[in-house]
């Protein structure tokens, strides 16, 4: 079943339930706290909060999503894109548990000649917040399995709320059990947890999580810890269904970076790189990563970011030069976005339309990025490798902080391009050294700030970025925005 079929079920099926089906809002979230829309129900968060009336009491939606804190799970992970669709269904003081549960369910096994995805009942598996009864029953009745087959699980999993106080309540998922070649079964279900144990998350695939939205939090202090007020006077239904991970499974692939509208970038990074995918494990993550890479920038950009060195941009900027480092680690070292953004242009512009009328800016944006990273590797790369040989000539493990800060200061290597092909070459960066170094510069401009008083100098970009990133380089932060007060 093609993709695009998957998310013309998904919407029919909840049209037809009285859901108004809601174009996808844009990656850029209307929302101070957010970089970019990373659920489905974001677009809707002034209902939720109860700050604007809603038009409808049901809607329906395949939201484009950008997750960066998953941009390490790329490719390692069979689930993990950066960016995705979301499927969603939402009830604004309307259905609540019940109708949310026996909907979703309904979807996913209903027969495929009937509307619906046909997914064996057999290997689906609900779970719980552990205690709450009232969905554990719901489970049962909407699907006939007994209470062993309904996975209880604790807060930090299946308990929703938006870190502060205001709405929250607990959740449901369906998992998709993969089969026992994809990890142990054991006590899955009957064991209570606090959260799905790594090892299991690959063979019981999370592809849809309901969350019953019926309390009014006074205090959030963590996942697990936080003080509910009451009962919130309208209760609420946020859903999301993964459509990727939908795809894979009823594609019969082993992951989500083989589906119909990912898999050409892979095969034309085949083509251009002489190797096949499939055959070794590390140039496998690589092809999985430029696959998703390709399709997050290419995605930005449509809807307005360009490259830069904070925010947005930087987050634009990283993925765009992962496609072109992980091409080059392929053995291929031409331009490669203009062999690789067309192609996933002709399978995304399907359903996104304005790929194609936006293509001369998206391609003009994405190759002057490609270009610009071209130069500042021609530049630095000799000098890296000449000191990593000599750290490693020496016996050495540690790429020296004065070399990283030398890189970032006089070729704009920023300090995650040198951390990765350090790692690369099995070696640490000196990374506080680094960071002194940065801090010695910082306070060194400041001072001859002060000096010149007046004179706005126009201080390396990259300092920003160092700055919202608080001394840590995990590239996690930008998903919210870091507070820089
Ligand atoms: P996981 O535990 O697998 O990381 P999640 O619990 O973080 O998923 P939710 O926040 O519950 O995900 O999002 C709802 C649905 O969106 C998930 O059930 C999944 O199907 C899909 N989804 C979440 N993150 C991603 C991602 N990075 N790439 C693709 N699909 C995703
Ligand atoms: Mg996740
Ligand atoms: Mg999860
Ligand atoms: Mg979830």
């Amino acid at each position: 079943m093609s993709t695009a079929d998957i998310r013309s079920r998904f919407l029919a099926h909840f049209e037809a339930a009285g859901h108004t089906a809601v174009p996808s809002a844009s990656l850029l979230a209307d929302d101070p706290n957010l970089l970019f829309v990373n659920a489905g129900m974001v677009p809707f968060k002034p209902y939720f909060l109860g700050q604007e009336t809603p038009p409808y009491s049901r809607a329906t939606s395949v939201q484009k999503c950008i997750r960066t804190p998953d941009i390490e799970d790329v490719g390692k992970t069979t689930r993990h894109g950066t960016f995705f669709e979301m499927c969603g269904n939402f009830s604004f003081g309307d259905y609540f548990k019940e109708g949310a549960i026996e909907m979703a369910w309904n979807l996913v096994t209903k027969p495929v000649e009937h509307g619906g995805f046909g997914l064996d009942a057999d290997r689906l598996w609900p779970s719980i917040l552990h205690g709450d009864d009232e969905a554990l029953e719901l489970w049962m009745q909407a699907t006939g399995l007994p209470a062993e087959r309904i996975v209880k699980l604790g807060k930090r999993e299946n308990y929703w709320s938006m870190g502060v106080p205001g709405p929250g309540g607990p959740c449901s998922e369906i998992l998709y059990d993969r089969g026992p070649s994809y990890g142990p079964d054991g006590e899955f279900a009957t064991t209570e947890r606090l959260a799905m144990p790594t090892e299991l998350e690959d063979r019981y695939l999370e592809i849809w999580n309901l969350v019953f939205m019926q309390d009014e939090l006074s205090a959030v202090r963590s996942k697990e810890d936080f003080d509910i007020a009451g009962a919130l006077p309208k209760r609420n239904i946020d859903t999301g269904m993964g459509l990727e991970r939908v795809a894979f499974l009823l594609q019969g692939k082993e992951n989500m970076y083989e589906i119909d509208v990912m898999f050409p970038v892979i095969e034309k990074a085949e083509q251009l790189t002489g190797k096949k995918y499939g055959a070794h494990h590390e140039d496998d993550v690589r092809f999985r990563v430029i696959a998703d890479h390709i399709r997050s920038s290419m995605m930005l950009i449509n809807d307005g970011v360009t490259p830069g060195n904070e925010g947005r941009g930087y987050v634009l900027r990283r993925l765009a030069r992962r496609v072109v480092r992980s091409m080059r680690l392929l053995g291929y070292e031409d331009p490669c976005l203009p062999e690789l953004l067309p192609v996933s242009r002709d399978k995304m512009g399907e359903t996104y339309t304005d790929l194609f009328t936006n293509w001369e800016r998206i391609s003009t944006v994405a190759y002057a990025e490609e270009d610009a990273f071209r130069a500042t590797l021609r530049a630095g790369t000799t000098i890296f490798d000449v000191a990593a040989g000599e750290v490693k000539g020496s016996g050495g493990k540690v790429f020296s902080g004065d070399k990283a800060f030398q890189l970032h200061d006089t070729y704009g290597f920023p300090i995650d391009l040198t951390l990765e092909m350090a790692s690369e070459q099995g070696l640490q960066v000196d990374e506080e050294g680094f960071r002194r170094l940065m801090t010695e510069q910082r306070e060194r401009a400041k001072a001859d700030a002060k000096a010149k008083k007046g004179s706005h100098r126009n201080t390396d970009s990259y300092r920003a970025i160092a700055d919202t990133m608080g001394g840590t380089v995990e590239f996690t932060g930008y998903d919210t925005v870091v507070d820089e007060g």
